[in-house]
């Protein structure tokens, strides 16, 4: 931990540090273009850039060429549209909401249509501003969440009046298992895609998601969707991870204590002492995106030394056994790594009983920021 940005963070009352390298950023999305090439790659931002901060995450993406964007709410597209250059594409995941269409129109975004209902919405505002309306077309190909059904697709593939004043710019999928490379649904779903294609053949594809973009080039179509990767979790969980950590997390050690043997630790004295230990209590907590779940599960490290949670994790903070360190080794105001070289993203998500997107996402606003800007 870098001494000035650990006493600047503490000079400004925050309990934990948050590191963003958007050089790592700017060298997940270089590095998933290259295993895309030729095919370009957009980025998913939706959720804050998966609790990284949006606008930081898009000006490094936009300078590092990328162009196409995703969010999954109308809300946060027109948040975020004013914001991005006008040759850079905007997408809305989940749809329009129904009654956003008029001022998504006119803000330039572009719509997903994921049901015949939303299409029709869509449409209607093209034949009232004598505008079209550029839009992706959604398809469910087996995850039952988001899309056309595949016979509806196939009704409005007979129906072509219908898209009147939309124009389709990609048909797309999602799959729902592409973190697990060797699950028979993925190649199903390609199936089922290709199927879909077929219904319109000049329509470019959009399919991949992180995972899927590690599956290999025939799951790349004509434009891949990574999320995750991009953050630094592994696509693909049993493998080993090829993308750079962007995200370093270090918590401020507030006090430490020693207990003899018999002493109850935590919010319902759910571990009591057998010996005397030393405790140490971390400033931050469940209300800081850290899992309640970590309680006696999770832990942080010190110089490259184990320090493990212990007993219940508070709103604001956690105790930790720190027996492992020399007497007096860390004291108040040292800071403790929980996501950092010795313990990555997906640990810590694998100890809380979830997943990297989760821990990313509930990171909370009272960490002391720390954005690390990308080079050139
Ligand atoms: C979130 C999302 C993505 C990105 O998925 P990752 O697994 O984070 O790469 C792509 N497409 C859709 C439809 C999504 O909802």
């Amino acid at each position: 931990m870098d001494q000035a940005l650990a006493r600047e963070a503490l000079a400004n009352g925050a309990g934990g540090i948050l590191r963003v390298d958007l050089g790592a950023l700017k060298a997940n999305y270089l590095k998933l273009c290259q295993l895309a090439a030729p095919t370009p790659v957009s980025a998913v931002v939706k959720a804050d850039a998966y609790g990284l901060g949006v606008a930081a995450a898009t000006n490094t993406l936009y300078a590092a060429g990328c162009r196409h964007f995703f969010v999954a709410l109308t809300r946060e597209a027109f948040d975020l549209r004013p914001h991005l250059p006008a040759d850079a594409a905007l997408y809305v995941l989940n749809g329009l909401t129904p009654g956003s269409e008029d001022r998504a129109a006119a803000a330039g975004l572009i719509a997903v249509l994921n049901c015949p209902e939303q299409l029709d919405a869509w449409a209607n505002v093209a034949r009232q501003t004598g505008q079209t309306l550029p839009a992706l077309l959604q398809v469910d190909t087996g995850m039952s969440r988001l899309g056309f059904m595949p016979e509806d697709l196939k009704a409005l593939a007979h129906a072509p009046e219908r898209l009147q004043g939309v124009r389709i710019d990609y048909l797309m999928s999602h799959l729902a298992c592409a973190d697990e490379p060797a699950n028979p649904a993925n190649g199903q779903q390609l199936e089922a895609f290709e199927r879909a294609s077929r219904l319109f053949p000049e329509t470019p594809l959009c399919f991949a998601n992180s995972g899927g973009l590690f599956l290999g080039a025939e799951y790349h179509a004509d434009l891949c969707r990574p999320g995750i990767a991009l953050y630094g979790a592994a696509p693909h969980l049993d493998r080993p991870n090829p993308m750079q950590s962007v995200v370093a997390l270090d918590l401020a050690v507030i006090q430490t204590r020693n207990v003899p043997a018999g002493t109850r630790i935590g919010y319902g004295g759910t571990v009591v002492t057998d010996a005397p230990k030393r405790l140490a209590t971390l400033s931050a907590g469940y209300a800081d995106g850290l899992p309640r779940r970590l309680s006696d599960q999770g832990a942080v490290y010190f110089r490259g030394v184990r320090l493990p949670f212990i007993g219940r994790v508070s709103m604001d903070s956690i105790i930790i056994d720190i027996d492992a360190l020399p007497e007096g080794a860390l004291k108040a105001g040292d800071f403790v790594e929980l996501i950092g070289p010795n313990q990555s993203l997906d640990a810590v998500a694998e100890a809380a009983g979830t997943i990297a997107y989760e821990i990313l996402t509930q990171l909370g606003p009272r960490y002391y920021r720390h954005l690390i800007a990308a080079e050139g």
